[in-house]
């Protein structure tokens, strides 16, 4: 090893064995989802119509590590382990003392964090025997990483993506369909959770509230489909843990540890999955680490939203589950980052928050994009637009080390690509992107509508 090497590359043996589950280390359980009906917790059978019973078992599960089955080991050795760089080159750009590590993810088929749990999740669908899954996509990274996993395992994918996606982003279409799955824009006339806003607004641009509840429906609806999510679900953050468990050891290669560690959050899984297994290391008596969730200002639950029960749909289909919420018909803005367009965020997420574990913050998309074109500029890879919430973060942070002469260790998760947002990158360039503060008053008459949970 090097005094100035950039690259920390492990063996395909160094892949983890298991998932981290941060619920065996929580100083206060999670609280439980509930019935919408009853408003009583969930029982396994309740979720029984929509995941297999493996899923479920994961979801409740308070083990802390969950053995990662051979088949899904085999798929993630064709990018697992990714690579974690040190971002030597924008050190100096920015002339911080701070040390600035960042995982990348975006070597993986689809670009993403996302395939970790689309591969898994596949696999347990085909063990139980399910022909089909329905799913959401927003900016169509989810969508086109359970197209792969299911053309690995021999399962049919249906995606309903969000209409103002699906319009700007025809080219992760076209990726869902070479995979052999089918996208369709939501909005749509398929189902009844559609219709109904369709009937409001024909010209909706749709959200992913929207989008869930159309896949949600076709699921309850169709005995040999289940559904899928991207985000959000305990079992999901569980399985993108194999990032952080893979920095921990290359970080540890590297002689070095996090004192910050930064990732995007729009349903919360690529932050959860780089911090979890170093906020474990601390909650079992290891070293102290500032995590920082870094949100769009226009959809910014965590610093914005209420902790409350509420639904994660727009149709009310879902459990109730305790999150930051923005209300679950709350229609975010158009912007750029549509991975990050999502009403809630991660109960686990919220949770670490409210304990006072994770901290968050608000960010512009034009600060965004600057930061992810120096990025670019210095390191060669161009971030998607989510990605650039963090290296913003990472950004500021290293920024803040060179005013306080302090020389700290950022580690930041590089969640994906922007290969296919160059559309975006074309509108900021051209001057054309806005900086968009959330809707306030939409805010709070989305804030009205959360139902009211006694207890
Ligand atoms: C989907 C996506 C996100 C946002 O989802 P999280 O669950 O918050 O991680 C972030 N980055 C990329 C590249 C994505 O595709």
């Amino acid at each position: 090893m090097t005094m100035d090497q950039v690259k920390y590359l492990l063996d395909e043996s160094d892949i983890p064995q298991a998932w981290y589950n941060i619920a065996a280390d929580l100083p206060v359980p999670l609280p439980p989802p509930l019935h919408p009906g009853t408003q009583q917790p969930l029982g396994p059978a309740d979720l029984a119509p929509l995941f297999p019973m493996s899923l479920i078992e994961q979801e409740v599960s308070t083990e802390r590590y969950i053995e990662i089955p051979r088949p899904v080991r085999d798929v993630y050795r064709q990018w697992r382990v990714t690579p974690l760089y040190r971002a030597r080159r924008l050190e100096q750009a920015l002339g911080t003392p701070a040390k600035i590590y960042y995982k990348y993810e975006g070597v993986s088929p689809s670009g993403s964090h996302k395939p970790n749990t689309a591969v898994a999740q596949a696999f347990f669908n085909s063990e139980a025997g399910v022909r089909r899954i329905s799913t959401e996509t927003g900016a169509g990274q989810w969508g086109s990483s359970l197209a792969f996993a299911g053309a690995l395992f021999g399962i049919e994918v249906k995606v309903f993506m969000v209409r103002v996606s699906f319009d700007q982003k025809p080219y992760r279409k076209a990726l869902m369909q070479a995979y052999g799955a089918e996208c369709i824009a939501s909005p749509s006339e398929l189902t009844e959770a559609g219709r109904a806003i369709l009937a409001a607004d024909p010209a909706s641009p749709g959200s992913l509230g929207i989008a869930i509840s159309e896949a949600v429906e076709v699921a309850a609806k169709n005995d040999d489909t289940k559904y899928a999510l991207g985000s959000v679900l305990n079992h999901v953050l569980l399985h993108q843990t194999v990032i952080g468990l893979e920095a921990l050891k290359q970080l540890e290669r590297a002689g070095d540890y996090p004192d910050i560690v930064i990732g995007c959050a729009g349903g919360g899984s690529n932050l959860a999955g780089i911090a979890f297994p170093f906020l474990g290391e601390q909650l079992r008596g290891g070293k102290k680490v500032r995590v920082i969730a870094c949100e769009p200002a226009a959809c910014p639950s965590l610093t914005r939203g209420k902790y409350a029960y509420d639904f994660g749909d727009t149709a009310h289909l879902t459990p109730l589950v305790k999150m930051h919420t923005l209300g679950s018909t709350f229609m975010p803005p158009g912007f750029h980052a549509g991975g990050l367009r999502y009403h809630g965020m991660a109960p686990l997420v919220s949770h670490l928050k409210e304990l006072g574990l994770i901290e968050a913050r608000a960010l512009q998309q034009r600060g965004c994009f600057e930061a992810a074109l120096q990025f670019a500029r210095a390191e060669g890879i161009l971030p998607a637009p989510e990605s650039s919430h963090a290296v913003k973060g990472a950004v500021d942070e290293a920024l803040r080390c060179k005013e306080e002469g302090q020389a700290r260790t950022i580690l930041l998760n590089l969640s994906g690509h922007g290969h296919f947002d160059m559309g975006a990158y074309t509108d900021y360039l051209s001057g054309k992107l806005e900086d968009r503060d959330y809707d306030a008053p939409a805010v709070a008459r989305a804030l009205e509508q959360i139902p009211a949970v006694g207890g």
